[in-house]
Parts: C-alpha cells; structure tokens; sequence
C-alpha cells in the first residue's frame, strides 16, 4: 500500500518509533531511521518487517533538540530519498519533578526535542508534499497532550504544544493531499515509561511488578499498556485511503485514560 512512499520517523531506534517504522515498512514505505544507541539491530528488524517488498532503510543520526542537524537530516531524505512522503514526529524525552525543582536545562531540552522539533521537521517537509500533493505528518504527542499529570510540567507543555501545532499545520494544509494528525498514546511499556516504574519502585520500596501495576491502575482502566505495534496499526490507517480526511485529530489510545 505504500511502496513507493519513504517515512521518517524521529527517534525510531527504540520503543515506539521502532513499532512505528516496522508497520509502515510492512506496507512497504522506505524507512528512514533516526535516534540514539544502536542502529544495526534496528535497522535489521525493519528490514525483515519489510521484507516482502523492496524497501530501502536509511538512517540519520540528527540530534532533534538541535535545527541544524535536523536541516541537515532533511537535506539527507531530499538527497537519497527524494523528499519525505509520512512524516512521523516520535522523539521525545521524559523528565520528572514538581515545577519548583524542576532543572531549566530539563525543561528546554523536553521543549526542543518535544516540540520544537515538530515545527522544524514539518516547516522542512511540507513544502515537498505540497508539490506532490500527498503527505501524512503524524506527531505523537500523548495523553499528557490532552490532560496534565503532576511532576512533569515540561512534558505536559510540550504535548499540549504539539496538539496546538498539529492542528495548526492541519488547517493551513486542509485543501491539500496532505493530512496532519497527532495520536495520544496511554501508556506504552518502553525505556521511556520503565525508568518511571523503576523511580516508583525504590521511591515506594516495592518491586518493579507492583510499581507496574500501579502506575496502570492509577490512570489506565484496561490495566493493560498499550503496544508499539498497535500504534503503528493507527499510522498505517492514516496514511491509507481511508485516513484521507481525518485532519487536525489528536487520536487517543490510552486503554480507556481520558474516558475517567
Ligand atoms: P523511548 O525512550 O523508547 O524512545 C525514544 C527515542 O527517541 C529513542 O530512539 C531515542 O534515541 C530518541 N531520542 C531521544 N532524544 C533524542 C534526540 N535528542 N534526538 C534524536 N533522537 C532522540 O521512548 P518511547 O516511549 O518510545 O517514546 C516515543 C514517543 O512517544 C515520545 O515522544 C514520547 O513522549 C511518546 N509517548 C510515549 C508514551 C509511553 O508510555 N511510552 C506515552 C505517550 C507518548
């Protein structure tokens, strides 16, 4: 369904970004990898996702939080790509401690790498998908895009933000081929969320299973996370036919989280 078609999908070295990529591959979309730590076995597994169609998967190692090596990621996908076709905006970092503690350095790094980053990518790829009249940016934001938690005042900002600029480019794109959406995941059992269940475990002194169990019971009814690959299954719906007209949505799969 989408040979032909090249996605970047930011921070796709691990978790999320990594499910994203391998489903978009298995429609056979051209990946182009990005992220921190290891690129090999990534890489190999969107590969191997892809497999039944002749996919090419590249990798730029951009540092989001900087504009000048995101430009020069985009100049890299103009290059050897020729142009992005499904932009998925997946980096993101997570720190957390109440607003008086909270360190300034963290709060503008949650912001660049969050938010900014969003804006840059997107100011870069619209004008290619303008031309082609196709496009699909999908920015994952989070629940945290749509209701706040305590702690994590730069996180919550940032995915309130990337809602906002989801919906802006949405508008300014909304005669076009292009769609712009933002998906709000609950949960998601990856490094992101494990370092927070490891805090709350030897914060609370209880094991890392407990500490799971609570962080699911206190905002997730099904009590169960959320997969990679099931948000993965949502980019594929957007980037179909079917996803034409959903614009400017910010798509919430949170086992039933904003429902409370
Ligand atoms: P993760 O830590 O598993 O992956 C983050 C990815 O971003 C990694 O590939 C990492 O290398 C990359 N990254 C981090 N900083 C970067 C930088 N400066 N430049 C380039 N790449 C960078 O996290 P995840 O849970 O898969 O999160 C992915 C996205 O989903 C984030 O935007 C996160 O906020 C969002 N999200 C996660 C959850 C969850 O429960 N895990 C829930 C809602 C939203």
């Amino acid at each position: 369904m989408l040979n032909g078609k090249t996605a970047l999908v930011t921070g796709s070295t691990s978790g999320i970004g990594l499910g994203m990529a391998e489903k978009l591959a298995a429609q056979g979309a051209n990946v182009i990898l990005n992220g921190f730590g290891d690129v090999e076995a990534p890489k190999a597994s969107v590969l191997a996702a892809g497999q039944a169609h002749d996919i090419k998967v590249g990798y730029h190692g951009a540092d989001m939080s900087k504009p000048a090596e995101i430009e020069a990621m985009m100049a890299y996908a103009q290059a050897e790509f020729g142009g992005v076709d499904i932009l998925v905006n997946n980096a993101g970092i997570q720190f957390v401690a109440p607003v008086e503690d909270f360190p300034a350095e963290k709060w503008d790094a949650i912001i660049a790498i969050n938010l900014s980053s969003a804006f840059h990518t997107m100011r870069l790829a619209v004008p290619g998908m303008r031309a082609k009249n196709w496009g699909r940016i999908i920015n994952l934001a989070s629940a945290h895009g749509l209701v706040a938690s305590a702690g994590k005042s730069a996180y919550v900002a940032a995915k309130h933000g990337l809602v906002g600029l989801t919906k802006a480019v949405a508008l300014e794109t909304a005669t076009t081929g292009v769609t712009v959406n933002a998906i709000c995941p609950g949960w998601v059992l990856t490094p992101l969320v494990q370092k927070q269940i490891d805090a709350r475990a030897a914060k609370e002194g209880i094991s890392v299973d407990v500490a799971q169990k609570e962080l699911l019971g206190e905002k997730q009814p099904s009590l169960q996370f959320v997969t990679p690959a099931q948000l993965g299954d949502l980019a594929v719906f957007l980037c179909s036919p079917g996803g034409d007209n959903v614009r400017g949505a910010a798509w919430n799969v949170d086992g039933g989280w904003l429902a409370q």
